[in-house]
């Protein structure tokens, strides 16, 4: 439809322009005061809040930031109604989710399906399943801020308060499935490496601690890890939900003063702490440390 852009909107006096603008893709810029920093071109670090954006914003404008998937939602809300809208998804829950669907999987893609189906439904029927005649062993799901769930959780409905129930995210829509062959201690030293490497250093439990920890898990990983390595990582973590999957990150975060205001550290990241609870190739012994059965280089 004309006129529903620009100036004077359907000669309301009202104008509105619509400018893209290409982020530079640092993972912290997920976050929204990162981003309208970035926007704004300063570095791209989260502030705290309050403000909030809603009140003091993009050049200290009030500023309403969402999501391209978001915004894409709203004209067929806007044409259909709400209850239409409701009539997807769950309660909580509304409307559908769009899923980029990686790793071991028969059909991977871009997907979208209505909140609420479960991640079994998800991986084997819509997506395939696990090809190869292979077992499936866990799903990471919501990015590296996210949890990787184990076949335990295959029946867990797609929604946020289910996800956030289990120890993962919805995130952005990321969820690499991995079968039967992934070490999941590696699967965890990949991630942390990557949040080590995304961290923006602002808050030094984030700068340091992610450092720290990717150095016992590389330890880890090449076979030269002592038990006191072991004990180290387990003792960073502490559970933060049922099922309690330790999470180092989440005690990294509270202890700091005042809660963080990023992505990396405001949802505590499980995938960094079950790895070893998810290890089927290991034996597990944590007091003394043993081959991995399927990688004998791997000394756990
Ligand atoms: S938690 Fe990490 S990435 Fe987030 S603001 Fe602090 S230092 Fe930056």
């Amino acid at each position: 439809m004309a006129g529903l852009l620009g100036d004077s909107i359907l000669t309301s006096g009202f104008g509105l322009d619509i400018e893209i603008f290409k982020g530079s893709g640092a993972f912290v810029c997920g976050e929204e005061t990162a981003l309208i920093s970035s926007i704004e071109g300063f570095r791209g670090m989260p502030r705290h809040r309050p403000p909030y954006p809603s009140v003091k914003g993009l050049f200290g404008n009030p500023t309403v930031i969402n999501n391209v998937k978001t915004l894409a939602g709203l004209p067929p809300i806007v044409n259909r109604g709400a209850s239409w809208f409701r009539t997807i998804g769950t309660p909580r829950s509304p409307g559908t989710a769009i899923f980029s669907v990686v790793g071991d999987v028969t059909h991977p893609g871009l997907v979208e399906i209505p909140m609420g189906v479960t991640l079994r439904h998800l991986i084997f029927e819509v997506c395939g399943g696990i090809p190869n005649k292979k077992r499936f062993k866990a799903v990471q799901i919501g990015g590296p801020s996210g949890g990787c769930l184990p076949e335990a959780f295959l029946d867990t409905p797609i929604d946020f308060d289910a996800l956030a129930d289990a120890g993962a995210m919805m995130g952005s829509g990321g969820l690499v499935v991995m079968d039967e062959d992934n070490c999941m201690v590696d699967v965890s030293r990949y991630f942390l490496d990557f949040i080590q490497k995304e961290s923006c250093g602002k808050c030094t439990f984030c700068r340091v601690g992610t450092r720290h920890m990717l150095t016992i898990l590389e330890k880890l990983t090449r076979g030269e890890a002592a038990p006191a390595d072991y004990v180290l990582w387990r003792s960073k973590g502490r559970p933060h939900r049922s099922p309690p999957v330790p999470s180092p990150l989440t005690r990294i975060c509270r202890s700091k003063p005042i809660r963080s205001q990023c992505v990396v550290s405001s949802v505590p990241p499980c995938v960094y702490s079950s790895p070893f609870t998810m290890c089927t190739a290991t034996i597990a012994t944590p007091t003394m440390p043993v081959r991995c059965k399927r990688s004998p280089d791997f000394l756990v």
